[in-house]
């Protein structure tokens, strides 16, 4: 079926969430890239942040988000997140997602930048466990169809309105237009920019790029949020050891064993993940730096951990008796496809929700275990609005083969592109590395159109997506001459309140730098 009445773009928490509640209203198809498992969503560890224990209130988690976000938050979008945070918990477990607890009540981890206990999880492996429950779910719904390994190439937008895909569909080498009024982009972040990242291989940015081309607008791209901990060892992606590690007590050391955190922020070791992934930065220029968990002992590792135990061990590293290296890598795309509360961005027709759109929630810096609950929170909005639209227009041809050419080249260049990106659109950015970056990209995009114009495979649909966003990021970096939240530029490092209280907006090839409003 190549029809319906809902196309979702992706299976991460915001593709499978969306579908499962426009099933009720239509029929719904859910393409993704690779498996259904695939994704962000599966691999997030922490939990979901919500208001749910006795000490805590809604004004507490509208604060911090707001703290960490530096100045540039929506405070509407985010009083939204915070107030429906319970009730999509409470839906979660509805669904069949089980949370670890204490007796009566859930077990709450702390995250950096939350000032009370409020991160639901399920031991640490959150994202998976609730990833399971929805995929058994969708797979349930008889108004679901999936398909897997069909990548979504470019949007087809006819008269102003977004009328579904075009699509690669690798298994049958065959190009095919997925028609549907309503097409919900849900492909997740950028981490794949970045040689260095946490994010899986399918983190190519490709509906950010499908939005962009089709003039869509698109907002706060500077903001790349960098985790301070992965485990430093092997190639990417890294492997994440969440947040909740230091939230526990863990603590970063330098190459002699120094807690030098204590010295560069009140909160230590959970001051927000730009502050700490700098701090990395510097200490790594004198050698590795490292997690110290040692003093937590081994029972309490082992309950409250045991995934990451389990690698840490896997790779030689015992948390009860060594410092565990780890390094900063890219995390999480605070920007995105503008979106209303809705998820309404500015095509008709086109939705966008989870980590490739910006609800404005996040501002300039992510604030940890916020974004699984965007997910949950901006479909669930969307649901109330959305009504089944009938019709659609034809569009021929549906499909066409094409030929699947074999391009070790793409490697290459996707590489060079990752090393690009951490080495100069990454944690420390200046204007002259940046102005490179944009000399350097424009190499790799004509490298990879040259490729392209010979035949497709999914290595060169995310080459192509993965130049376009990362030029992106980069223009907005270079536009934005201060340093807020997850960009900092050398040049100016200072926040500067008096003239960058605003938000970089890309609409083609214009950009935007608009007011922020409170
Ligand atoms: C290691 C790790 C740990 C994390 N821990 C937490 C945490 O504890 N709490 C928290 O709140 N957040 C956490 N996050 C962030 C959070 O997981 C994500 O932001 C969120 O899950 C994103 O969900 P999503 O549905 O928007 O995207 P994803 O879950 O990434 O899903 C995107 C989907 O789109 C598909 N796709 C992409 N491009 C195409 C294409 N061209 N065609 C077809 N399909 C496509 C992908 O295959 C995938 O199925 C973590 C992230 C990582 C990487």
């Amino acid at each position: 079926m190549n029809h319906s009445n809902f196309l979702v773009v992706g299976s991460g928490l915001a593709g499978l969430s969306f579908a499962l509640r426009a099933a009720e209203l239509g029929e719904v198809t859910v393409i993704t890239k690779k498996a259904l498992m695939d994704s962000n969503s599966s691999l997030a560890q922490g939990g979901i942040a919500a208001v749910l224990g006795a000490d805590d209130s809604f004004e507490n988690h509208i604060d911090d988000t707001i703290r960490v976000g530096k100045g540039l938050c929506d405070r509407r979008a985010v009083e939204l997140l915070v107030r429906r945070g319970p009730e999509l918990i409470g839906w979660l477990m509805g669904l069949g997602v089980e949370f670890d607890r204490m007796g009566d009540v859930l077990d709450l981890g702390k995250e950096g930048g939350h000032s009370r206990r409020r991160v639901a999880h399920s031991g640490d492996l959150t994202g998976s466990a609730v990833q399971e429950v929805m995929v058994q779910r969708v797979k349930e719904s008889p108004a679901i169809e999936i398909r897997e390994k069909v990548v979504a190439v470019d949007l087809v937008v006819h008269e102003g309105s977004c009328r579904g895909i075009r699509a690669l569909d690798v298994e049958r080498s065959r190009l095919v237009n997925f028609q549907a009024p309503v097409t919900v982009l849900a492909t997740g972040g950028v981490g794949q920019l970045y040689a260095k990242t946490s994010n899986p291989a399918v983190a190519t940015g490709d509906g950010v790029a499908m939005a962009w081309w089709a003039g869509a607008e698109l907002a706060d791209m500077e903001f790349t949020q960098f985790h301070p901990t992965v485990l430093n060892v092997g190639t990417s992606p890294f492997f994440l050891i969440s947040e909740t590690v230091r939230g526990e007590g863990g603590i970063l050391r330098n190459n002699s064993e120094e807690a030098f955190m204590k010295g560069i922020h009140r909160l230590g070791d959970l001051a927000p993940r730009d502050i700490v992934s700098r701090a990395m930065v510097e200490e790594q220029k004198r050698g590795q730096v490292y997690l110290d968990v040692r003093h937590k002992g081994e029972p309490f590792l082992r309950r409250r951990f045991p995934t990451i135990y389990q690698r840490c061990a896997e790779e030689g590293y015992s948390m009860v008796r060594d410092l565990i290296p780890v390094s900063p890598a890219a995390h999480y795309l605070c920007g995105g496809i503008k979106v209303n509360e809705y998820g309404e961005t500015s095509i008709p027709g086109l939705l966008a929700f989870g980590e490739c759109s910006c609800t404005g929630i996040h501002g300039a810096n992510r604030m940890a275990s916020n974004s699984m609950l965007e997910c949950l929170v901006f479909t669930s909005l969307a649901f109330e609005k959305i009504r089944p639209h009938e019709g659609s227009v034809d569009l021929s041809p549906m499909e066409r083969e094409v030929q699947i050419v074999d391009t070790p080249e793409a490697h290459v260049l996707r590489s060079h592109l990752q090393d690009v990106m951490w080495d100069s659109t990454g944690i420390n950015r200046s204007v002259a590395g940046l102005k490179q970056v944009i000399v350097e990209l424009r190499e790799i995009e004509e490298r990879a159109e040259s490729l392209l114009s010979r035949g497709m495979n999914t290595d060169l649909i995310e080459l192509h997506s993965m130049v376009a966003v990362a030029r992106l990021i980069t223009r907005a970096a270079l536009t934005r001459r201060e340093s807020r939240g997850t960009h900092y530029l050398a040049d100016h490092p200072r926040r500067d309140d008096e003239n960058w209280l605003k938000h970089i907006v890309f609409k083609g090839n214009r950009i935007k730098v608009e007011d922020h409003r409170t």
